[in-house]
């Protein structure tokens, strides 16, 4: 009759205490979200800065992904609040853009590079989806900054892990959000890819947007990013990265499942 996940879930919904800046791009307070009995994300919080590039961090199955679905409203929340630009985030979608967790896509119908960028412009191209000039236009700009556009009218399922992902990040472009929600945009592919993409969301912050990345290669943390937040099912520890991105707030993220001549080798401020 009792639903543990749900009692734990009431019990997290009395803190709700910490304040949300009016400029946060995505602010969650108290996230609980659960698959069965056991939450996969629970009582999180998480702040994330105007203009930052944010990582998430933490071990497989830590609710990485979880989180952000359950922020996006794409899985169904147990409790907590999403505000993104200090409203609730289903007001403000339009100005969102999502990429999720690259899976093994078998794209069983033909679909071209330049219509999946196309798919970024929904809203604009209506029910009727009518593609004008400008949007094609558009969509070709967007590819061009990721270094696709020569393959605009290849099929999407005949390209490289590397290069569908690049075309992914074209079609959030197209979208011309001001917040980022990348889930492990760098798993799996050619250094190129990574360089591509990296060089596109450190464009995006300089224009002013907020960038989130769930990031799982914890050499690269410190170069890309600025902030952080550290989970493993709860939140561990966030912040900027020069003061909380320590050793020590990883081996309590990661428990001993990482080996600490692994985190020797990140050379970390230690705590
Ligand atoms: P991460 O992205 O950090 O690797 P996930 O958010 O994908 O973690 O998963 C968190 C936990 O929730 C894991 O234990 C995973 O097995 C479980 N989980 C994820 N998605 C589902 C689902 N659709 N149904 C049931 N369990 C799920
Ligand atoms: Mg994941």
């Amino acid at each position: 009759m009792s639903n543990p996940a749900l009692e734990l879930a009431s019990e997290a919904g009395e803190q709700l205490a910490r304040p949300v800046p009016a400029d946060s791009p995505l602010a969650i307070r108290g996230l609980t979200v659960s698959y069965g009995e056991k939450p996969a994300v629970f009582s999180v919080d998480a702040t994330v800065p105007a203009r930052s590039m944010t990582a998430i961090i933490g071990p497989n199955g830590a609710g990485k992904s979880t989180l952000l679905k359950a922020a996006l409203g794409i899985v169904p929340r147990l409790s907590g609040r999403v505000l993104a630009f200090g409203v609730p985030l289903a007001q403000v979608m339009h100005r969102i853009a999502y990429v999720p967790q690259r899976a093994s896509v078998d794209w069983d119908f033909p679909t071209r590079v330049i219509d999946v960028v196309l798919m970024g412009l929904y809203r604009e191209l209506g029910l009727l989806g009518l593609v004008r000039r400008h949007h094609r236009e558009r969509a070709l700009a967007c590819l061009e900054r990721v270094g696709m556009a020569e393959f605009a009218g290849r099929q999407i399922g005949a390209l490289s892990g590397g290069q569908q992902q690049r075309v992914f990040l074209a079609r959030a472009l197209a979208q011309d959000a001001d917040l980022y929600l990348l889930d492990e945009p760098f798993a799996g592919v050619d250094a190129a890819t990574e360089r591509a993409i990296i060089d596109v969301l450190k464009a995006l912050k300089a224009e002013k947007r907020a960038v989130v990345c769930v990031h799982h290669d914890l050499a690269t943390v410190t170069d890309y990013f600025d902030h952080v937040l550290l989970i493993n099912v709860r939140r561990i520890a966030e912040g900027p990265v020069a003061s909380t991105f320590t050793a020590e707030n990883l081996q309590k993220t990661y428990g001993g499942r990482l080996a600490t001549a692994h985190i020797d080798q990140l050379k970390l401020p230690a705590a």
